[in-house]
C-alpha cells in the first residue's frame, strides 16, 4: 500500500492538522497559540496512544503494533489504523491532555512562587498554639469532622501564610487543602473534633482572619476523608479562571441569610410559574446539582466553576432585567461568581445564600433544598433529608450514592445501583464497561475522560 510508505511523522501532521477544527468542535473560540498548543497536545496523545500498542514481548528486532487484534509490522500502517479507528480516544486524550496542561500554567507561577520564598526562614511559630499539654494520641484518636470555611481579605504575603497553615495543620494532624491567595484563604480540613478545635482558635485568633466561630462549617468525618494535606499558593481561592484584580469579591451579590433566602424560595415557589422574575441559580457542576438541589432552580451543565464564566456570557438573556438567587456548597463559589455575574451588568438584583447549601441544611434539614450535598472529598455527599432526586444510569431506580469508574485511569463518578453493580455496570459509560471488560486495552497513563464527557456541551446553552 502506498499510504504505508509515507513517513510517519508527515502523516502525524496530516492528521494532526485536519482534525483540529472537527476535534475541537466546541472551542471555536480558540485563538492561534492555543490551537498550535492543542495541535501539540494532539500530536503527544497520538504517539503516545500508538506507543501503547506496542507489543512488549517482540522488543528484539523490528517492532511491532497490536490493536483490535491485528498485527501491525509498519509504523506507518499502525499510525493509519489509529487514525482511521480512534480518532475519538484520541481527540478526548488530546483534549484532556490541553486542559491539564493548561491548568498547570495556570498553577505554575503560584509554585514557583511558593518555592521563591522557601528558601526564607519565615517564623510562623508566633501563630503556633502551644499544645505541649495534649498528646499526639489525644490529638490523632477520637471522633472527627471536617471543617470547611473560606475568609475573602487582602493578604499580602501568602507565603507566609500558607507556611504558617501547613505547619499548623501538620502538628494537628489535619489532612485535606488549604488555598492561600493574596484574595484570602480557602480551606477543607479533617481531623479530630479536639485537632480541629484548635484549629478553629488559632484561625479566629490571627489578626489577618476575623473570622467567627460560624464562618467554619462543620461535618462529621474527619483526617480519613482526604488522602494528604495540600496547602499552597494559589492566584484564586476558587478556581474561577478570572484575575481577582479585574473582578473581586468586592463586587459580590447581597448576602442573604439562611432565613432570608428560604423566604425567597418560598415566594419563587408559591408564586409558580407566573413568576418569572426570580431566577434560582445553583452555580455548582453538574454533578453535585444532580444529587441535590433547591426545587425549580436552574442549574447549568458545568463540569467545572472555570466555565462558570462562560456560562454566564452565553447565557446572559437569562438574567436580563432578573432577580437572581445564587447559592452554592459553602457561599465561596457565589462570591466572585456573583461578582462576574453583576459585572455583566444585566440583573436587576444579584442575592447570594450566606454560608451556602451547609448553613441552609444546618437551619432547614428539610427545606426546599432537596437530596444529598455533594462534598469534594472521599465521602462524596452529605445528607440531611432522605430524598433521592437522582436515577441509577444503568436501570433508572432512584440512586444518588457516587461510586468512581471501574475503568482504569477514568475519573468520572457513576450513578450504579447495588444490582446493576452485581451485574457488572461498574463503569461510567458504554466506552469504559468496554475498556475494563478488554483488560489488554491498557492504553497511556493519561487520564482519560470518557464520551459522555465528550458529548456534553462545554458550555450549556440554556436561554
Ligand atoms: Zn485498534
Ligand atoms: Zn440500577
Ligand atoms: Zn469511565
Ligand atoms: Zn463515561
Amino acid at each position: 500500500m502506498a499510504a504505508d510508505d509515507t513517513p510517519c511523522s508527515e502523516f502525524i501532521n496530516w492528521e494532526v492538522d485536519s482534525s483540529i477544527c472537527n476535534g475541537f468542535k466546541q472551542e471555536k473560540q480558540l485563538s492561534a497559540p492555543q490551537r498550535r498548543y492543542y495541535s501539540f497536545c494532539r500530536r503527544k496523545s497520538f504517539a503516545a496512544f500508538v506507543a501503547s500498542k506496542k507489543d512488549g514481548s517482540h522488543e528484539e528486532g523490528s517492532p511491532l503494533w497490536c490493536c483490535c487484534g491485528q498485527t501491525f509490522i509498519e509504523h506507518a500502517a499502525i499510525h493509519k489504523h489509529v487514525a482511521r479507528v480512534h480518532n475519538a480516544e484520541i481527540q478526548q486524550l488530546a483534549q484532556d491532555e490541553y486542559e491539564h496542561l493548561f491548568s498547570q500554567l495556570e498553577e505554575e507561577p503560584e509554585a514557583t512562587q511558593v518555592n521563591e520564598h522557601s528558601g526564607e526562614t519565615v517564623d510562623v511559630s508566633v501563630w503556633i498554639p502551644d499544645i505541649s499539654h495534649i498528646s499526639e494520641e489525644q490529638l490523632k484518636n477520637g471522633p472527627g469532622r471536617v471543617l470547611l470555611y473560606y475568609h475573602y481579605c487582602c493578604v499580602e504575603e501568602p507565603h507566609v501564610i500558607c507556611a504558617w497553615q501547613k505547619a499548623l495543620c501538620e502538628k494537628l494532624h489535619l489532612t485535606g487543602k488549604v488555598r492561600v491567595a493574596t484574595e484570602g484563604i480557602n480551606g477543607t480540613v479533617g481531623g479530630t473534633n479536639l485537632a480541629t478545635d484548635i484549629y478553629i482558635e488559632a484561625m479566629r485568633s490571627h489578626p489577618l482572619f476575623e473570622m467567627d466561630e460560624e464562618d467554619f462549617k462543620t461535618s462529621d468525618g474527619g483526617a480519613e476523608c482526604f488522602t494528604e494535606l495540600k496547602v499552597g499558593v494559589y492566584k484564586e481561592i476558587v478556581p474561577m479562571g478570572v484575575d481577582p484584580d479585574l473582578i473581586s469579591y468586592e463586587l459580590a451579590g447581597v448576602h442573604l441569610e439562611p432565613d432570608e433566602f428560604h423566604k425567597e424560595v418560598e415566594a419563587l415557589l408559591t408564586k409558580g410559574d407566573s413568576c418569572n422574575d426570580t431566577v434560582l441559580l445553583d452555580c455548582r457542576n453538574y454533578y453535585e446539582s444532580k444529587i441535590g438541589q433547591f426545587t425549580q432552580c436552574l442549574a447549568p451543565n458545568i463540569r467545572k466553576f472555570s466555565y462558570f464564566p462562560d456560562y454566564v456570557d452565553q447565557n446572559l438573556e437569562l438574567f436580563r432585567d432578573k432577580k437572581v438567587l445564587m447559592y452554592c456548597t459553602g457561599g465561596i463559589r457565589c462570591e466572585r461568581g456573583s461578582a462576574y455575574l453583576r459585572s455583566k451588568d444585566v440583573c436587576k438584583e444579584v442575592y447570594q445564600l450566606k454560608g451556602g447549601i451547609h448553613k441552609y441544611l444546618e437551619r432547614f434539614p428539610e427545606g426546599f433544598y432537596r437530596g444529598k450535598l455533594f462534598v469534594f472529598d472521599e465521602r462524596y455527599a452529605i445528607s440531611s433529608n432522605s430524598d433521592i432526586i437522582s436515577d441509577c444510569r444503568y436501570c433508572g431506580h432512584p440512586w444518588d450514592q457516587y461510586k468512581l469508574c471501574s475503568t482504569q485511569y477514568c475519573c468520572q463518578l457513576v450513578l450504579s445501583c447495588p444490582s446493576c453493580r452485581q451485574d457488572g455496570h461498574t463503569a461510567c459509560c458504554p466506552t469504559c464497561q468496554t475498556k475494563g471488560q478488554a483488560q489488554s486495552e491498557e492504553t497511556s497513563h493519561h487520564k482519560e475522560e470518557c464520551e459522555c464527557t465528550d458529548v456534553r456541551p462545554r458550555i450549556p446553552q440554556d436561554v
